[in-house]
């Protein structure tokens, strides 16, 4: 039987959710569209199979089909990124994180992470997460310039000697310098962590300096710029370490593997690893470079003052409205963003002062510096005139537009 006929009510939700998805301008610069092939191994009957353990060394019978998929997303993976271990197993790039923690720090060591407010992640000691409940987390943060100062960073690494320095944010637009962070780290004999969860995809293709042979340990999502299936991925060089996570992973945190999803990690691997990718991340970067060019001549603040990477960061403290306010307009108006704190933040983290804005998803669609700038004079409109919903109902249809012609999923797949 069809969902369709099977299941009625969740069969329409996922079709409203796929016009939402086409109709809109996708800016959450987390988000991304995945490929076809991708779903189509996702939704495949690997779903059906429990193989705890690792390739070869599995608790469960029939298992040699699924290992032999599960080694060519490791080697995939550790071909991506250049490195000599890979585990493809996390769930998530939350589970990827905690099981980096279990491997190499006990309940109480100390943890010097991003702080959230600056565009850190959950997972990087913030308090409300197990990373800040079982750890001991200490903060950096950016300057009001926002960039990472790495003396500070030094500094506060001298006065906490941490166990564990992570570096990589959620919402940073400046390149990070992993070399710097392993002279930190080796100042203070902590390993350095490097969670590219935002920026997998910019790294693979050689965007954005590479975090080997830096780090000591490294994690991703799979999902965001690296435009796979939601997962996550962990990777080092170090055969010990390599030890650690496996066992960390499984049995330490998580049960049998979703192999349908490992299986979908390696078909985007195999994306990541043609010619082609490169020229995506390039046209990731030249969107968001043009996004924030545009807007700041428009009159906008970016935090940073523009982008080396895929998003870009509206500073509106100079304005008379806050990143909500700015997000629900944009929603309005058919663009989809997130609020988010900046430097020098003087409202909460539920009002926010800015707005984070991202390329990936949109340049999945094909969309380039033309569209960019057309899509940036919008948003410039409608936050310069911000209680005016004529205009962003106008807008909108201006938005559905632009989006129908630039067709990432056709109506008959969900
Ligand atoms: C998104 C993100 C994660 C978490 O990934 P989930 O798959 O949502 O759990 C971890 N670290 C960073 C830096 C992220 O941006």
């Amino acid at each position: 039987m069809s969902l369709e006929n099977f299941d009625k009510e969740i069969f329409d939700l996922t079709n409203k959710e796929l016009k939402r998805q086409c109709d809109y301008l996708e800016m959450i610069a987390s988000e991304n569209f995945t490929y076809p092939e991708v779903m189509e191994v996702m939704g495949s009957i690997l779903t059906n199979k429990y193989a705890e353990g690792y390739p070869n060394k599995r608790y469960y019978g029939g298992c040699e089909f699924v290992d032999e998929i599960e080694q060519i997303a490791i080697n995939r993976c550790k071909k991506l990124f250049s490195c000599e271990f890979a585990n493809v197993q996390p769930n998530s790039g939350s589970q990827a994180n905690q099981g980096v923690y279990g491997a190499l720090l006990k309940p109480g060591d100390k943890i010097l992470g991003m702080d959230l407010s600056h565009g850190g992640h959950l997972t990087h000691g913030a308090k409300v997460s197990s990373s800040g409940k079982y750890y001991e987390s200490f903060f950096y943060g950016v300057e009001l310039d926002g960039r990472i100062n790495y003396d500070k960073v030094y500094e506060i690494a001298q006065i906490v000697k941490p166990k564990m320095i992570i570096c990589g944010a959620s919402a940073y637009t400046r390149e990070i310098d992993f070399a710097k962070f392993r002279e930190i780290a080796d100042s203070v004999k902590a390993y350095l962590f490097a969670d590219v969860a935002h920026i997998a995809g910019l790294v693979v293709a050689d965007e954005h300096n590479s975090p080997f042979p830096h780090c000591h340990i490294v994690s991703s999502t799979t999902h965001k710029t690296l435009r796979g299936p939601r997962g996550g991925i962990i990777m080092t060089n170090d055969e010990d370490i390599a030890k650690k996570i496996n066992s960390s992973i499984f049995p330490g945190i998580q049960g049998g593997p979703l192999m349908h999803v490992i299986a979908a990690k390696a078909v985007g691997f195999k994306y990541n690893l043609s010619p082609e990718w490169k020229i995506y991340a390039k046209q990731v970067k030249a969107n968001a470079k043009k996004l924030g060019e545009i807007l700041m001549s428009r009159n906008f603040d970016l935090v940073s003052g523009g982008t080396d990477n895929h998003l870009v960061l509206l500073n509106l403290l100079n304005k008379d409205y806050s990143g909500k306010d700015a997000s629900n307009a944009l929603e309005n108006a058919g663009i989809t963003t997130n609020k988010n704190t900046v430097p020098g933040e003087i409202r909460s983290p539920f009002i926010t002062s800015g707005v984070r804005i991202g390329s990936p998803a949109l340049t999945a669609r094909g969309m380039k510096e033309a569209e960019f700038e057309f899509i940036a004079n919008k948003i410039a409109d409608v936050l310069d005139d911000i209680n005016n919903t004529s205009l962003q109902e106008k807008v909108k249809d201006e938005v559905k537009n632009l989006a129908s012609k630039f067709i990432i999923y056709n109506q008959a797949m969900y």
